[in-house]
């Protein structure tokens, strides 16, 4: 039995696929993008910092872990508690992080499992992991949501610490490969906004429209301000406000002018 490091399981999602899931968020990122509102998913190991805790009306000194490690076997008992939710809601069970290939050995194990159940399963990427573990999960995940944050490879590689070569490559493999992809852009205002841009994403979405015709845009949301200084860390995009309705119907319109089918949110 595998190991997991997860740092959240959250029951009752509906924005991580279709219908009610379950979503397991591993440990451990490849990737630092500017607006990871999960910093706490970035390393691989447990994370412990110093708190406050309000104690009869008092702030007293604490501490929280983030992230622990889970055998497989337990993980498989608390997503098989819901599978009368996912069975009546077209629902399931989706890997998220950080990112899930990071662990190839137990996300595999639990995939496997999953399909023995007969559970609706999703993995949640950054594309930015080794072809052959994607080659090993293939046939026991339904679908891929695959995230696309910029175009440009130097942006990509200042926003994210990473160029886009290999998630680009490994997109297409997996389309190549027959597998069912829904891209998700993260939208950030002056980040990945521009005409340009969009124009780059749509280029790349209309030349894969055969095999993919679905894409979700994602709000960026400043929600995290407290965690990045529970770790010591500094918030990159401090000046940068959440897009307004109006953008993300704008940016919507601009897609589905192709032929694609647009979705705010996942
Ligand atoms: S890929 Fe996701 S989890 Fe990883 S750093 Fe970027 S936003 Fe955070």
């Amino acid at each position: 039995m595998q190991i997991a490091t997860i740092f959240d399981i959250k029951r009752f999602a509906v924005h991580d696929g279709p219908g009610i899931r379950t979503t397991v968020f591993f440990k451990g990122c490849p990737l630092r993008c500017w607006w990871c509102h999960n910093p706490e998913s970035q390393l691989p190991e447990p994370e412990t910092v110093e708190i406050e805790r309000k104690v009869d009306g008092r702030r007293v000194p604490a501490r929280r872990t983030y992230g622990e490690q889970v055998g497989t076997a337990e993980l498989m008992e608390i997503i098989l508690r819901d599978r009368h939710y996912y069975a009546e809601s077209g629902g399931g069970v989706t890997f998220s992080g950080g990112e899930p290939l990071m662990q190839p050995e137990a996300l595999s194990e639990l995939l496997r499992a999953c399909r023995k159940a007969k559970l609706h399963t999703c993995v949640d990427t950054c594309g930015h992991v080794v072809a052959t573990d994607f080659e090993r999960i293939l046939d026991d995940t339904d679908l891929f949501l695959y995230d696309l944050k910029h175009m440009d490879p130097l942006l990509h590689l200042k926003y994210t610490g990473t160029g886009n070569g290999l998630i680009l490559s490994n997109a297409d493999r997996l389309l190549e490969a027959g597998a069912r992809v829904i891209f998700r852009i993260p939208v950030i205002p002056g980040i990945n906004t521009s005409d340009e841009e969009t124009g780059r994403m749509i280029s790349f979405l209309e030349e894969r429209s055969d095999r993919c015709r679905e894409v979700h845009l994602l709000p960026y949301h400043r929600i995290a301000g407290q965690k990045y200084s529970r770790l010591g860390k500094t918030i990159r995009l401090p000046e940068v406000k959440e897009p307004g309705r109006k953008m993300m119907e704008t940016l919507q319109k601009r897609f589905e002018q192709t032929g694609l089918e647009v979705l705010i949110g996942g």
